[in-house]
């Protein structure tokens, strides 16, 4: 079992395949960075593999491949395939733009993953096309339904911003609702990379809902990072809420970038390499690495503190 400094059970791994995206999303990554970590920098398929069989070998449950865009990534599926082989019983899913969802939908399924996270922050094709700088909106949508047509359970993720796509939370809400997906809002988290500069807060998302539907607070669950509200006809939808930061006291992840970095907490700049351990082969040292990593996990995220790292949010992967 893996135990962090603080005593809390750490079962989920979020892992990044990429930092290249193809799109430009003004609260994570508006301009193209100065660079990309070159192609021989990244950690091979089979590698982080050998990482992952640690992990899972140590008691993490849950594996989320994420990026930048994963989907950009080729082989993909080849590589889902892998884990959902060596461990069944994983929870195994992805968080993408779904722009190249509708082609890849079926063989992810096929390859074993479970679940899909996606992100759509407007309904609104010219809106859509302002906040990715691309035009985007068709292509994310038919992903969405062929993931949810192949079988592949489907959240949505929003974040909503001031003056941008905070007219459309109800039109998106009630479009999950009627489609059968979670909505999840996430508070845009201020960062030196996204070119936003305001983002609604839980409170002014909740008094737009609330404009037309009365909903009640569930309790928190489990380690979710998302608060749970419950409109009147049972419909569920979440508000990741990381102003109140009242989720670390049950953090249980763990991050690692494409190069192999391990990261205990966003925005914790003390990030650990097991990417020369894992090619060496040398299992041990890698283990040993993931230890200290855990052992440092800061007890509260440094967001906004003084030492707050600038990792941009496409490098570790949300
Ligand atoms: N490209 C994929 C996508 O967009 O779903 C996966 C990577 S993206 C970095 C993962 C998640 O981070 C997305 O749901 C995105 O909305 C969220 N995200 C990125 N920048 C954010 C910010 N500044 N505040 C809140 N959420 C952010
Ligand atoms: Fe790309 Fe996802 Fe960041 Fe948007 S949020 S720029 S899709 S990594």
């Amino acid at each position: 079992m893996l135990i962090d400094g603080h005593g809390r059970k750490v079962d989920y791994l979020r892992v990044s395949v990429t930092e290249r995206c193809n799109f430009r999303c003004q609260y994570c990554m508006p301009e193209k960075p100065f660079s990309w970590v070159p192609h021989e920098k990244l950690l091979s398929y089979e590698d982080m593999f050998e990482f992952i069989k640690v992990a899972i070998d140590e008691g993490v449950t849950k594996v989320r491949l994420t990026g930048g865009e994963p989907l950009l990534r080729h082989g993909l599926e080849n590589f889902v395939k892998m884990i959902a082989d060596y461990s069944p019983t994983l929870d195994l899913a992805l968080t993408t733009n779904a722009f190249l969802l509708e082609e890849a939908a079926q063989k992810l399924k096929d390859a074993g993953l479970k679940r899909i996270n996606v992100s759509l922050d407007s309904l609104k094709p010219e809106v859509a096309h302002h906040i990715a700088q691309k035009d985007v909106l068709g292509k994310v949508l038919a992903g969405i339904q062929k993931a949810s047509e192949v079988g592949l359970k489907v959240k949505v993720n929003c974040v909503p911003m001031k003056d941008i796509n905070d007219g459309e939370l109800i039109d998106i809400l009630e479009f999950c609702k009627e489609k059968g997906y979670e909505v999840r809002f996430i508070e845009f988290m201020e960062n030196s990379h996204a070119s936003v500069k305001k983002g609604l807060n839980s409170a002014q998302i909740q008094e737009i809902i609330k404009s037309k539907y009365n909903f009640t607070k569930n309790e928190r669950e489990g380690n979710s990072p998302s608060q749970s509200y419950e409109l009147e006809d049972g419909y569920k939808f979440g508000i990741i809420e990381p102003h109140l930061d009242d989720f670390c006291s049950d953090c249980n992840r763990l991050r690692i970038t494409a190069e192999g970095y391990l990261i205990p907490c966003l925005y914790f700049e003390d990030a650990l390499s097991i990417a020369d351990a894992i090619k060496a082969k040398d299992i041990d040292s890698a283990k040993e690495i993931l230890r200290k990593v855990l052992q440092d996990k800061p007890e509260k995220n440094k967001w906004g503190s003084e030492d707050q790292s600038d990792r941009a949010f496409y490098e570790t992967g949300g």
